[in-house]
């Protein structure tokens, strides 16, 4: 029997980091792993997907160098030496993990969790069981791609996330289940890479939930890229003819058949609680398999606590780490409290990246609101990059200036928007971005001319 004072089950970005902050603490951690340190996160999400992306992108530019006067040729873009630089970066980060994990005394236990009571859990190893006694215990199991019907997994024809990012060949064509966000992050690098892709989304826009201003800048660069959509449409099965795949598609027109070689779905996560055995632990799920939590990460029974996406939207790894943080110090018996604005990131092209509320929401609140926003195409840091798409959206409260929420779109925004979750976070004005001195050239500026825009002074815009 191992006796421990946190048994934290999962190591993704919520588990190595509320155990790392645990070591911090002096708190004696076990972390079990089933498979690799890292979680999807480093081994086969955001950190892979981001290299495949900034490979697409590099490769798409030397392509279209020409435009302004880099001329390249016999471009080529071989994914299997991809999948070796790749493979380099998930060791060298999931090593890192396990590194940091042994300097915080963390020990790490490899296997499958399940409880056995309320401060007792099994793990079973690949030749052993053990017995783990626990004071506290932070599940961060995390969340797993939807499967529909139709289209199982088989990693070869059908692929997720996953198997996408696993690919050694550029496939010819690609049909995209999901207009969310791994389906437009994948299907964008995909296409830049010479793929014709086809997504067929449920709902009637893509990227459903997200501000449609916001979503018709990046339709417009899906478009250049020869992306098409269908919107209202279900995929309803697929079969082989003639070397290809054809996918079944119920559209507003009627049915369609659709030809590709591959087939991503990305309809979306599910949590993961199978084989925790929960009920002897007495942790309740809810009515959609997650673990409802209180401020502070507890779930409804208050030494067991939950984080990350097992926990719920949105499935963000920054937002894992965050509750890991919030949970482990509350744990060490700190008052520590989820109380932060979430930025979000989409590594579409060009990129979305948000915090806050969008006018919309802000409007739906019954707050009454006042609006700046700038275009890329009047940033010269945007026009150098020969990248002009996009706009910079700052709304702020109108009846006291304090910033509600900033909205971009446009070239690398996603390293432009923890600006604005600080200034919201600090409970800033919109006046105290508009007031920062911004570097020139950079793309920042555009934050800063969007919140002058607020009161009509955005000095290279017009202002509204
Ligand atoms: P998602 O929820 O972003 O998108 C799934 C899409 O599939 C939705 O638009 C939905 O309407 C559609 N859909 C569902 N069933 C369908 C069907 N049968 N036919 C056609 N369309 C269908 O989910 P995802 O893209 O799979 O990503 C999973 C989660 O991971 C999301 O919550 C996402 O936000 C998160 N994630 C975030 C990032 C990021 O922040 N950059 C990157 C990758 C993943």
């Amino acid at each position: 029997m191992r006796k421990t004072d946190c048994l934290v089950i999962g190591s993704g970005p919520g588990g190595y980091v509320a155990a790392i902050r645990l070591g911090q603490l002096g708190k004696q951690t076990t972390v079990v792993e089933r498979d690799d340190l890292g979680g999807v996160c480093l081994n086969w999400g955001c950190i892979p997907s981001k290299a495949l992306i900034h490979f697409a992108s590099q490769f798409e530019r030397l392509q279209h160098g020409a435009e302004i006067g880099l001329e390249a040729t016999g471009l080529r873009a071989d994914l299997k030496k991809f999948q070796a630089f790749k493979a380099g970066i998930v060791q060298k980060l999931t090593g890192g993990v396990g590194m940091l994990l042994k300097g915080n005394k963390v020990d790490v236990v490899r296997g499958q969790a399940k409880f056995t009571g309320p401060n007792t859990a099994e793990v079973a190893g690949k030749k052993e069981t053990e017995t783990v006694e626990f004071k506290s215990c932070i599940v961060a199991t995390g969340a797993k791609p939807i499967e529909i019907p139709g289209f199982a997994y088989d990693g070869k024809q059908v692929i997720g996330a996953k198997g996408a990012l696993e690919l050694d060949e550029i496939p010819k064509r690609m049909v995209v289940i999901g207009g969310g966000v791994i389906g437009l992050e994948l299907g964008t690098a995909f296409a830049k890479l010479g793929t014709k892709v086809t997504v067929v989304e449920a709902l009637d826009q893509l990227l459903p939930g997200q501000d449609p201003t916001l979503v018709k800048i990046v339709e417009k660069g899906l478009k250049k890229r020869g992306v098409e959509w269908r919107l209202k449409a279900k995929a309803k099965g697929y079969k082989e003819a003639g070397g290809a795949l054809e996918v079944q598609v119920e559209t507003e027109k009627g049915p369609e058949s659709i030809a590709c070689d591959r087939i991503l779905v990305a309809v979306g996560f599910r949590p993961i609680t199978d084989n925790l055995d929960l009920p002897k632990a007495g942790v309740k799920a809810n009515e959609r398999g997650f673990l409802a939590t209180d401020k502070a990460c507890r779930t409804n029974v208050p030494h067991i606590y939950a984080i990350g996406d097992v926990s719920g939207p949105p499935f963000l790894a920054h937002k894992a780490s965050k509750e890991g943080i919030v949970a482990a110090e509350a744990i060490a018996g700190h008052k520590s409290e989820k109380d932060f604005a979430i930025p979000g990131a989409i590594f579409t092209d060009p990129e979305i990246a948000t915090v806050g509320m969008s006018e919309a929401e802000a409007e739906k609140a019954g707050i009454k609101v006042k609006v700046g926003k700038f275009a890329f195409v009047a940033n010269g840091r945007a026009l150098s990059m020969n990248e002009t798409d996009g706009f910079a959206k700052v709304v702020s409260d109108a009846t006291n200036d304090v910033l509600l929420g900033v909205q971009l779109v446009g070239p690398e925004v996603s390293n432009l928007i923890a600006e604005a979750a600080l200034a919201i976070e600090m409970g800033a004005s919109a006046e105290d971005l508009a007031l920062t001195c911004h570097p020139h050239p950079t793309l920042s500026e555009a934050i800063m001319e969007a919140a002058e825009g607020v009161y009509g002074r955005s000095i290279h815009g017009v202002n509204r």
